[in-house]
């Protein structure tokens, strides 16, 4: 069903009526919001069966990838409503007034406001969880901003039965008119208007480089620039430290070999850069690797453009000086999508190419072999910012190389012991962002609870009257939340 892309009027009306919405949930408590957010995820929980055929039909994900999808979108809204409510978020500081310090010190209490209205864009290769009733929605929602989610034309569908599920919540739990809005745009008018729009004061995107990067410089171009917070692409260096690597050959090619080609390797944390040194382990690696890779057949991608776009890529990247095929999916026919591919170079061409720096979105990894261990290091120290790092190692290695893992610790948001950079737990203590261009501001996470703080900024009250501060700041406590009172985190009241 073709949905038509919103009218620069349509959205001017939008964009105005969410900062109307704004002046009134902003003044929403704690509970109040978290009910709204609550009753999202339930009516989702509980959405029609044909939320999960529509997606399928239109991301050629299968049912159990988007059916855990749904769900981890669910455990997304409910726990960062539990988030919400409990306030820790909010950083809460009181430093009482001191009478006998010279100047004396003022009455001083620090929370946070919310910004305003967030324009949310979601990505194609997460139809639920980054999109419109995801992550970013989420967080806006508890930080006390309404939300205009601009549908990504990949999944109309989808994405506009979610929205209709998030109206039916609004409605049902009084939230103010407006405090949610959903529109359509196939092409860039739509998501350039909302950008720029003057009554929107944050963007949360998810997506490619080019994406986040356009709408960023159309938000710093704004006579108010506002904050883009754009997850971007990323190639995930993997290091395959030399006493690890000769100790599990197999059981690290096979690991990697899955993790290159689920879903497709269409994730933003797919292992597109495997870094190891020259030797036999190395070697038979890249044989086992290039085994399981041959061994996937092709599948199809999420939508035609990303298909297209992985073709190119792929065919760029291997045509690329030095570069090397070394296995493809088996039995190819001509114009398949997703061929799964593993291609290898020495460590001196991907040092000098930065074509072979960009990820290739979707089942594509290069192998790079290094002369040493000082080259391995040379070229941590030359990767941009990623969302991940891999180190594959036994803990006399991280002994041994000190500097290589500072400088592996240094480019990115996370990093994994022994494990795969695909998928990544909703928990507090997750770093879902990382250096440029991975993300446009690395202070951030997408996922979990702390990416509510985004969507909110530091205010102080000084010397106010009890009665007269918000709930966090009053003497009594009576939200019961964490504070940190005269430096000492407590629950206490002030006394
Ligand atoms: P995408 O093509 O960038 O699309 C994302 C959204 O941005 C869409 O609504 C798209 O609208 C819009 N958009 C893209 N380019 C734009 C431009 N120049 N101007 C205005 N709007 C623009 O990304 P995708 O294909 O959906 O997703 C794949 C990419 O997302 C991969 O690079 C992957 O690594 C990344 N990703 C990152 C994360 C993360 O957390 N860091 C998570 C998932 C995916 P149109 O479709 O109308 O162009």
């Amino acid at each position: 069903m073709p949905y038509p892309d919103a009218s620069l009027e349509a959205i001017d009306t939008i964009c105005n009526n969410a900062w109307k919405a704004f002046h009134e949930y902003r003044l929403l408590s704690l509970k109040q919001r978290a009910d709204f957010m609550r009753a999202i995820a339930q009516k989702l929980d509980n959405a029609d069966p044909s939320l999960i055929s529509t997606a399928m039909a239109e991301t050629h994900l299968p049912e159990a990838r988007l059916r855990s999808e749904k769900a981890r979108t669910v455990f997304q809204l409910t726990s960062y409503a539990a988030a919400c409510e409990r306030g820790t978020w909010l950083d809460a500081r009181i430093d009482t007034a001191i009478t006998s310090k010279n100047p004396a010190q003022p009455d001083l209490r620090k929370t946070l406001t919310p910004l305003g209205p967030v324009v949310v864009f979601g990505a194609s290769n997460f139809p639920f969880a980054y999109s419109t009733a995801g992550g970013d929605t989420a967080c806006a929602f508890a930080a006390g901003c309404p939300v205009i989610v601009k549908g990504h034309p990949a999944h109309a569908g989808t994405s506009q039965m979610v929205a209709n599920l998030i109206l039916e919540a609004a409605r049902e739990t009084h939230m103010p008119d407006h405090v949610f809005a959903h529109v359509h745009g196939s092409g860039f008018e739509v998501g350039k208007a909302l950008v720029e729009h003057p009554r929107v004061k944050a963007v949360g995107f998810t997506g490619s480089f080019a994406g986040g990067k356009q709408l960023w410089d159309w938000a710093n171009a704004r006579p108010e620039p506002i904050p883009v917070f754009a997850e971007m692409g990323s190639i995930n260096p993997v290091f395959l430290f030399p006493e690890k690597l000769e100790k599990a050959t197999k059981e690290i090619a096979d690991m990697y070999a899955a993790s290159v080609t689920t879903s497709v390797g269409q994730f933003c944390t797919n292992p597109g850069l495997i870094i190891g040194v020259e030797s036999e382990a190395l070697s038979k690696f890249i044989d086992i690797l290039g085994e399981g890779i041959a061994a996937t057949p092709p599948a199809d991608m999420l939508h035609a453009g990303i298909a297209k776009a992985y073709a190119e890529k792929r065919k760029n990247a291997l045509s690329q000086d030095q570069v090397t095929e070394v296995a493809e999916s088996r039995n190819a026919s001509e114009g398949a999508q997703g061929i799964a591919t593993i291609a290898t170079a020495p460590a001196s061409a991907f040092l000098g190419n930065p074509v072979l720096h960009q990820e290739v979105f979707g089942p594509y990894s290069i192998v790079i072999q290094c002369r040493d261990l000082t080259e391995m290091y040379n070229l941590a120290m030359k990767l941009e910012g990623q969302l991940t790092t891999s180190l594959m190692a036994t803990d006399q290695d991280i002994q041994q190389n000190p500097a290589l893992v500072e400088a592996i610790k240094n480019i990115a948001g996370r990093f994994i012991m022994n494990g795969v950079p695909t998928g990544v737990t909703v928990a507090l203590s997750m770093q879902h962002g990382g250096p440029y261009p991975a993300t446009t501001d690395s202070r951030w996470s997408a996922v979990g609870a702390d990416g509510i703080k985004r969507f909110a900024r530091p205010v102080c009250y000084q010397n106010w009257s009890d009665y007269l501060l918000p709930d966090e700041l009053k003497n009594a406590n009576p939200l019961g939340i964490w504070r940190t009172v005269n430096d000492i985190l407590t629950k206490d009241a002030v006394q």
